[in-house]
């Protein structure tokens, strides 16, 4: 049995309204976690727990440190998280309520990532957040379950920061055969390392992640996302922080649910389509979630930017 849930895929009145498209919503947001993360993090540790691995390690603040967490309690193994001093006390409890240890280590990510690296014995398992073939594997059930609804979008749209996630929806449309629906990868400007690297056509690091999107804040996308940009259809948007933060008032507002900026960003795109993305007919957003960044934080980011 898989730990992720089947979500809820539904018709958006207020999307449609609003870019003159038939906007559907998969809510990944509605995981017990709170976000897509957990359907690719709970195959990847059923998967290590079947070869024999006994706990499982990861470095991630965000949501796949979250989702680990959770997995681990599901399974009955124990989760250590390594974050760096900047990662908000909010994640930490978030982590923690999960019964996972929380080390704090290091002032930035990177410094984290190695004193996780360090713990890892053999019978441990080092999840990663975005760039490993079991997250992909469990991401692509998200779109498994679009197409047992019988509902087949004309155009994608998904936020991307490693991008596991654009992997793992790619990975569903080719097993579904379905590969010639187009994706339309969005990004915030200062996380936008999708965007540069099919602007200069190689894997390219970002030298700085500046966005309030924090959960799209990988400086390098993976190398399956960058081959993928460069085999299939994907298109490259990217959003301001500022439009980010305001589709998530938005969709708060029409759908009653919280999402963070990272999310924000897909949401903008189809709040405002762009004139490509108005090609299509049937739009499919996916609502990836987010659970760290609380509403009276939405509204200082945008009062700040
Ligand atoms: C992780 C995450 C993303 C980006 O996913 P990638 O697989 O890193 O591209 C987007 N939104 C939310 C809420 C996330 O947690």
């Amino acid at each position: 049995m898989s730990l992720h849930l089947e979500t809820p895929l539904v018709p958006s009145r207020p999307l449609s309204l609003a870019s003159g498209q038939d906007v559907w919503l998969k809510l990944d947001a509605l995981q017990p976690c709170g976000s897509f993360k957990l359907r690719g993090v709970g195959l990847a540790c059923q998967a290590y727990a079947r070869q024999g691995k006994r706990r499982f390690v990861s470095s991630s603040g965000g949501n796949a440190g979250i989702a680990v967490a959770y997995a681990g309690r599901c399974l009955g193994l124990p989760v250590t998280v390594v974050v760096p001093q900047t990662t908000t006390e909010r994640a930490r409890q978030l982590i923690r309520q999960e019964d996972a240890e929380v080390i704090v280590h290091g002032s930035a990510w990177h410094e984290a990532n190695a004193y996780a690296q360090s713990l890892l014995t053999d019978d441990a398992a080092f999840i990663h957040p975005f760039d490993d073939p079991l997250l992909w594997q469990g991401h692509a059930s998200l779109i498994d379950e679009v197409v047992i609804s019988g509902f087949k979008p004309d155009a994608i749209v998904l936020s991307v920061g490693g991008g596991g996630l654009l992997a793992g929806v790619c990975e569903g449309l080719a097993r579904n055969d379905w590969a010639d629906v187009p994706v339309f990868a969005v990004e915030t400007d200062g996380a936008a390392s999708l965007a540069a690297a099919m602007a200069s056509k190689a894997p390219t690091a970002l030298p700085a992640v500046t966005s309030v999107a924090t959960s799209l804040g990988a400086k390098q996308v993976c190398q399956q996302a960058f081959e993928l940009s460069q085999q299939r259809p994907i298109h490259s948007h990217v959003v301001t922080d500022a439009q980010a933060l305001d589709a998530c008032e938005r969709f708060l507002l029409d759908h009653r649910i919280l999402v963070e900026p990272a999310c924000g960003a897909a949401l903008a795109l189809a709040y405002a389509p762009s004139e490509a993305l108005k090609a299509y007919q049937s739009v499919l957003v996916v609502v990836c979630g987010g659970v760290t960044a609380t509403h009276e934080q939405i509204r200082e980011w945008r009062a700040s930017c």
